[in-house]
Formats: C-alpha cells, sequence, structure tokens
C-alpha cells in the first residue's frame, strides 16, 4: 500500500489543504494528514480542535486519516513506517522555505525520506491559515477561504464584541 504525510499546522484548515489533500489522496492509497504539535508557536486553535475540525471536513474521503505528531517530521514519519512527505506550493516565498526543508529531511533520514510537492489550485494560491485568522479578528467575510464547520470555530474565538 502506498501511503504519504501531508503534515502542517493546520492552524486551522482551510480550502487550499483541503484541495491538496483531495488530489494526494487520489494519488495515494492512503493520506495521513498530521498536525504539527509545535511547543514554539502559539496556535488559535488546540491540537485537538485542529484534528477534529481536519476530520469532519474530510469525512468524505476514506483513505484520509487524521493524525497528530510533535518533534522531527522524519522519526514521526519512521515511526509509522511512511517514507514520503507531501506539501503544498503556492508562491516562490513558500519554494525556499519548502525547499530547505525537504533536503533537511533527507539529510536528517539518510535519503529515506522524500518530500512530494503539489502546487496550489489557482483560485487558492492567496489562502493561508494566518490571512484568514487577520481577517476573521476585523470580523471580515472569511467564507470564500475555510469550510462552514470552520468558519464557526473561528467566529467563536473572536466573537463580535470583542
Ligand atoms: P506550516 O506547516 O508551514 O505551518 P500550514 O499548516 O499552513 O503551514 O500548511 C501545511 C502545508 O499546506 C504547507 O505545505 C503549505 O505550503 C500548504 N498550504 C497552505 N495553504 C495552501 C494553499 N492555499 N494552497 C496550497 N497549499 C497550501
Amino acid at each position: 500500500m502506498k501511503s504519504a504525510i501531508y503534515p502542517g499546522s493546520f492552524d486551522p484548515v482551510t480550502y487550499g489543504h483541503l484541495d491538496i489533500i483531495k488530489r494526494a489522496s487520489e494519488m495515494f492509497d492512503e493520506v495521513i494528514v498530521s498536525v504539527l504539535d509545535n511547543k514554539k508557536k502559539t496556535p488559535l486553535f488546540s491540537v485537538e480542535e485542529r484534528v477534529k475540525m481536519l476530520e469532519e471536513t474530510t469525512k468524505d474521503l476514506t483513505n484520509v486519516k487524521i493524525d497528530s505528531f510533535s518533534g522531527l517530521l522524519v522519526d514521526y514519519a519512521h515511526s509509522i513506517h511512511v517514507p514520503i512527505i507531501i506539501r503544498g506550493l503556492r508562491a516562490i516565498t513558500d519554494f525556499e522555505y519548502e525547499l530547505q526543508n525537504a533536503q533537511t529531511n533527507r539529510v536528517l533520514s539518510n535519503g529515506t525520506v522524500d518530500t512530494l510537492f503539489l502546487t496550489t489550485s489557482l483560485e487558492y494560491a492567496y489562502l493561508s491559515s494566518s490571512g484568514v485568522k487577520e481577517i476573521a479578528a476585523f470580523h471580515g467575510d472569511i467564507s470564500h477561504g475555510v469550510p462552514p464547520l470552520v468558519e464557526q470555530a473561528i467566529l467563536q474565538k473572536f466573537p463580535k464584541e470583542s
């Protein structure tokens, strides 16, 4: 069985992420979307909340599983015996960072963990979780960027009276 890991912060999941997940799910027998528990970042949503939103928004994709991990991605990849990482690329700005990460992961894993890039669908090229959160903080419309259940969850974090 060919499996791949799609790791990320997913704080929260956007239509851009969902597009990558759907396309990856058509290429692999199994896609494991894994939420990184990064102690250095202060996320808007807890890992549990992010996992739940991913589970709800991918429930129609039967070969997609949701998980979480902390620590080095290559250690996680080895622990679940999946040597392929998927990452999404939006623009040149993503490229430099992603290239460095991909090469680092190859070195750290002695060439056993490789990264596969999927380029964003054009309609989502502008989308990012941080952009969505910034708009939501000012009570702007985020329905173009996230599914309704994610929109509701974000609205609860930024109540109108705040
Ligand atoms: P990070 O893991 O860098 O904190 P995210 O959790 O936001 O980033 O994203 C996880 C992955 O999804 C990354 O590879 C990122 O480039 C990709 N991604 C984010 N937004 C989009 C989008 N709109 N279209 C395609 N890929 C995206």
